[in-house]
């Protein structure tokens, strides 16, 4: 199992904020390389299977809705320790408890419209990062 890459999608409320430079701009700052990149738009089927896990949590259906309202932008990123280094990067998850500087402490709205996603494992970053990019859309 790789550990120099992770998967991100800068979600609905970034881009409808206008976030996407702003957002990319701390992505490359912090030494992450894009080796995969598109704007695209999750069906609701597609958010409840990359969600699966969150099934029975209370939020699940908010989730969903709110990864399918509107395009997000995928990408996978490579770098030494992506995932660790990347989770950083973004900040908690809430981002009223996220550090200074984080993507979420500047761009978030709240515990749910979080402005983006971040994996939390190399086994994860492969399954998602699969999920959304064909072999040929890595370079
Ligand atoms: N989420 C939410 N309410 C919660 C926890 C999570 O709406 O109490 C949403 C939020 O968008 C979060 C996503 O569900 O990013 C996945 O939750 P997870 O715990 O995996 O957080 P993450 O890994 O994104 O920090
Ligand atoms: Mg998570």
């Amino acid at each position: 199992m790789r550990t120099d890459r992770t998967f991100t999608m800068l979600k609905p409320d970034s881009v409808e904020k206008g976030y996407i430079g702003a957002i990319l701009e701390k992505i490359n700052a912090a030494g992450f390389k894009i080796v995969a990149m598109k704007l695209t738009q999750m069906t609701r089927r597609d958010a409840m299977k990359f969600y699966e896990v969150h099934k029975e949590r209370p939020f699940y259906g908010e989730l969903v809705e709110y990864m399918t309202r509107g395009p997000i932008v995928a990408a996978i990123l490579e770098k030494e320790n992506a995932v660790a280094d990347f989770r950083t990067l973004i900040g908690a998850t809430n981002p009223a408890e996220a550090a200074e500087g984080t993507i979420r402490k500047l761009y978030a709205t709240s515990i749910g419209e979080n402005a983006i996603h971040g994996s939390d494992s190399d086994v994860n970053a492969a399954i998602e990062g699969a999920f959304h990019f064909a072999g040929r859309e890595l370079f």
